[in-house]
């Protein structure tokens, strides 16, 4: 038997070269060696305020890229993670299984709430990760590709799975982690120091999303922060912009640092940049031409609508397991 994978993306905003690189990309190569869930993760996005129109915009969105990135329904399952309620309950019976000092520690926490702290921290925030180890542990996964900003997540996850194994009997499967060597960290290509991020609030030129027109897109990446070094080469403590975009390149080509930066030696930046943006702009436009050709609500909606009930039969047997560990049945 296939053993399972699961990943997720929140429907906060367009998705980004980020998600696709870091996430998306990695479940979509491996989607046909596993027991595949790929999941609209929306609860996650209610965890901040967002509009509602917007979320309902996203999630339609969301659903429609994952195809166009190259998502197979046929192979894997898709699903809207608010139609299994079952990541609710498991979610809850999960929050108390964590000390405040666990949750307080999380590096995406401790980002995200500086940013909120003038009008107080949301505690959807704080506890969001005990969502995600519900979500994971609910469908028995084996594997969770994720970029690196969502690691200590997953290890969270596997802590919680063992301490609730101890204390209870053994429940749950012990995932594991997948963070790719390159393309993990996609970087804001205006401030190198921070990862792009899809609910950035700033003019977005740091960002590239996965439907940005096909000019703007590559003007991101030829205005993209460098450094006075002008030499392309794979340094990410020293030369972050240009380690930066020679990941981005790597990962969609495949092409090794060794052989980009052999190739562009005596090159100048403005030369390599022009051949990322091409890349870019190729990628770009194979992934928005197959989303306008998915972004069909019938379709989609059938989609999720199969998908809800294959995720509801696994989810409600592993609650079952749990809630009788518990002692509540
Ligand atoms: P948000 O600002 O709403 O948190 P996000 O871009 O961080 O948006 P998430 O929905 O939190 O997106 O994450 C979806 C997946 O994409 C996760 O696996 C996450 O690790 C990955 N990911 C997000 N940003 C990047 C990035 N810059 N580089 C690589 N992977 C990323
Ligand atoms: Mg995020």
């Amino acid at each position: 038997m296939k053993k399972t994978m699961l990943t997720g993306v929140r429907p906060s905003g367009n998705l980004t070269l980020g998600n696709y690189l870091g996430a998306i990309k990695n479940f979509v190569d491996k989607q046909e060696q596993f027991n595949s869930y790929i999941f609209l993760a929306d609860l996650h996005a209610i965890t901040s305020y967002i509009e509602p129109q917007k979320l309902k915009t996203a999630v339609q969105n969301s659903i429609a890229m994952y195809l166009a990135c190259g998502v197979n329904p046929e192979v894997t399952t898709i699903f809207k993670q608010s139609d299994v309620l079952e990541h609710g309950t498991l979610g809850f019976i999960m929050t108390f299984q964590t000390k405040m000092g666990e949750l307080s520690r999380m590096t995406q926490f401790k980002s995200k709430s500086s940013q909120q702290s003038k009008e107080g921290v949301d505690t959807g925030l704080f506890v969001y990760p005990t969502l995600m180890v519900a979500d994971i542990l609910l469908y028995n996964t084996a594997i969770v590709p994720v970029g690196k900003d969502q690691q200590q997540h997953v290890e969270l996850t596997r802590d919680l799975a063992e301490r609730f194994n101890k204390r209870y009997g053994d429940t749950f499967e012990m995932p594991d982690v997948y963070v790719a060597p390159i393309g993990n960290k996609i970087l804001n290509l205006q401030n190198p120091l921070e990862k792009m991020n899809k609910s950035d609030n700033g003019d977005n030129k740091g960002t590239i999303f996965l439907l940005d027109d096909i000019a703007l897109a590559k003007k991101k990446i030829m205005s993209a922060q460098t450094d006075s070094f002008n030499k392309v080469h794979f340094d990410e403590e020293n030369q972050p912009g240009i380690s930066n975009l020679m990941s981005i390149l790597s990962k969609i080509t495949d092409e090794t640092f060794e052989s980009i930066e052999k190739r562009f030696e005596n090159k100048g930046y403005g030369e390599f940049k022009k051949e990322v943006a091409e890349v870019v702009a190729n990628l770009l436009t194979d992934i928005q031409t197959k989303y306008h050709k998915y972004n069909n609500e019938e379709v989609l909606n059938e989609i999720l609508k199969k998908g809800a009930e294959k995720a509801s039969i696994v989810a409600r047997e592993t609650l079952q397991r749990a809630t009788k560990a518990l002692g509540l049945n």
